[in-house]
């Protein structure tokens, strides 16, 4: 009997000090999260991506005091269904979030409706874009629908009312004001601190409007693509010569407009912005319409004016975010919160900012797939870190479950990027995206799709409206110019790369992907 206890005494002690270790982890402090969050902005936007297009210090600040993933990808790239991607950790066939008509099933679990019951205090502030009520929030102050650039009406708990000021600074001023007078300093937080900027119809703050005014941008890459070895790219809504709204878009309403145009200009100009911001924008704009106006007489493509228009504007609405994030992150340092608090920043997707001749996303395409993800944790992610790895927008609700130190549920798709954060090199790390966009017919939709990336290929199946595949090599056709599928010298990566598909649908569940999806 002796004997035996001996044989069992390391056993013993072995247990004892997981039980210390495990008890340890526990009274570690969870971090604060502030995730922020825009809507279609796309990472050559961002200078920590690409310092050609735009200086943004305050987002470039996460980055270099943190890290910087070169390959998020949204899953579906729309507004709607990758938000309800990045809540559940879910692809859409499971999120039921397949376009942007669907209402969010609000009863399902979400990341934050999971840190709220393991004791955070969560906020929503800003852009939500899922029809139903907020859940799993303490507090939330939404703008209804897509909301509007000036004067929004915002819905907190319910009550819906209009305010004064332009929405990327009120989402500021609101989250401020609830870390002010709302905080319980007793729990972590998580607040979701999300801007309606830079999507459509990009109206800058007046303070902007007199900015960039001189600048000519050039063309992007496939500016004037004719799509010509593509199935479907020729037949969208979103091409900068053919759908761009004169007054809502290029806000050039001294030529005659199309009456959806109208309708549209007065909802988000004509009704919303007092006497005095008109008079601002009306003097600030007036040298830019006459150079549109003299560019058509002097034989200048629409799609040319548009886009020196759309790429103004965009990029000005993108100013306003960056000057509201140096707030936020000034905040957290004045208040003392920075150094215990988790910093995310992403966008829902990317944006084409005119290649392909286009102004949306969707496409399976770069542009549109490949969003901004940058991460800051004082003390816990090494400051400067470049991250190569493939990673998804089902990926952001693990891990930031992992960082809090709660559970990752079982039903969960992505996977903690903690890991990779830790510094830790993880050989088995996924090799290849899975993507899926249902949305047809509406507004600037595109033909159904679903595909595959890895590190240098793409394989899509157009299905639906267009029936085919398309292959696209990025290492020698980086603008996806070229559909490769026919290739001969490709034929042993796309028979691959097809049974990786299913592969990952099966993974994924997704058993039947060309059912056409119920609107
Ligand atoms: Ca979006």
């Amino acid at each position: 009997m002796h004997g035996h206890t001996c044989r069992l005494l390391p056993i013993i002690l072995i247990f004892l000090s997981v039980l210390w270790f495990t008890g340890c982890q526990e009274k570690q402090t969870p971090p604060n999260i502030l995730f922020i969050m825009t809507d279609d902005h796309a990472l050559k936007a961002i200078s920590a991506y690409n310092p050609d297009l735009i200086q943004t210090p305050n987002i470039d600040r996460i980055a270099r005091e943190g890290a910087l993933f070169q390959h998020l990808f949204a899953t579906n790239s729309i507004c709607a269904p990758s938000r309800a991607s990045i809540l559940t950790g879910k692809f859409s066939h499971l999120n039921g979030q397949k376009d942007n008509h669907a209402v969010f099933d609000g009863s399902q679990s979400t990341f934050p409706k999971l840190l709220q019951q393991s004791g955070y205090q969560t906020a929503l502030i800003g852009k939500w874009h899922l029809k139903s009520h907020p859940t799993g929030f303490d507090y939330w102050s939404i703008f209804p629908g897509q909301g509007f650039y000036y004067n929004p009406d915002i819905n907190t708990m319910g009550d819906t009312s209009q305010v004064e000021g332009y929405a990327t600074d009120l989402v500021t001023d609101l989250a401020i004001e609830w870390f002010q007078e709302k905080r319980d300093a007793n729990k972590p937080f998580f607040m979701f601190y999300s801007h309606k900027a830079p999507h459509r119809n990009w109206m800058p703050a007046l303070r902007h409007l007199d900015t960039l005014q001189n600048r000519i941008f050039p063309e992007p890459s496939a500016f004037y693509d004719k799509y010509e070895t593509r199935l479907a790219a020729h037949s969208q809504l979103m091409h900068l010569q053919e759908h761009f709204f004169a007054a809502y878009d290029s806000k050039v309403h001294t030529i005659p407009l199309k009456k959806r145009d109208s309708t549209l200009w007065k909802l988000v100009y004509e009704d919303r912005l007092t006497a005095e911001e008109k008079a601002v924008w009306e003097s600030a704009l007036e040298d830019e319409r006459q150079e549109y106006i003299s560019g058509l007489q002097s034989g200048k493509t629409v799609q040319w004016l548009n886009y020196q228009r759309y790429i103004r504007d965009y990029l000005r609405c993108v100013m306003a975010v960056d000057e509201n994030v140096g707030r936020m992150l000034d905040y957290l340092d004045e208040a003392g919160l920075a150094d215990n608090t988790l910093v995310v920043y992403m966008s829902d997707q990317g944006m084409f900012l005119g290649e392909h001749g286009w102004f949306d996303k969707r496409w399976m395409y770069e542009e549109s797939i490949r969003t901004p993800l940058l991460i800051r944790y004082p003390g816990h992610i090494s400051q400067g870190q470049i991250r190569p790895e493939m990673a998804m927008n089902i990926d952001l609700a693990p891990t930031l479950l992992d960082y809090a130190g709660v559970a990752i549920p079982e039903d969960i798709q992505g996977e903690s990027l903690k890991p990779l954060l830790s510094g830790n090199r993880i050989d088995d790390w996924r090799k290849e995206i899975y993507y899926h966009y249902y949305e047809f017919p509406y507004m600037t939709h595109v033909n159904p799709h679903y595909g595959i990336r890895n590190a240098r290929y793409k394989l899509i199946r157009l299905y639906g409206h267009v029936e085919g595949w398309e292959f696209y090599d990025l290492q020698n056709d980086p603008s996806e110019e070229l559909n490769s599928y026919d290739k001969a010298q490709y034929q042993q990566e796309i028979a691959a790369m097809k049974k990786q598909m299913a592969f990952l649908q099966e993974k994924y569940k997704d058993f039947n992907p060309e059912a056409i999806s119920g609107q």
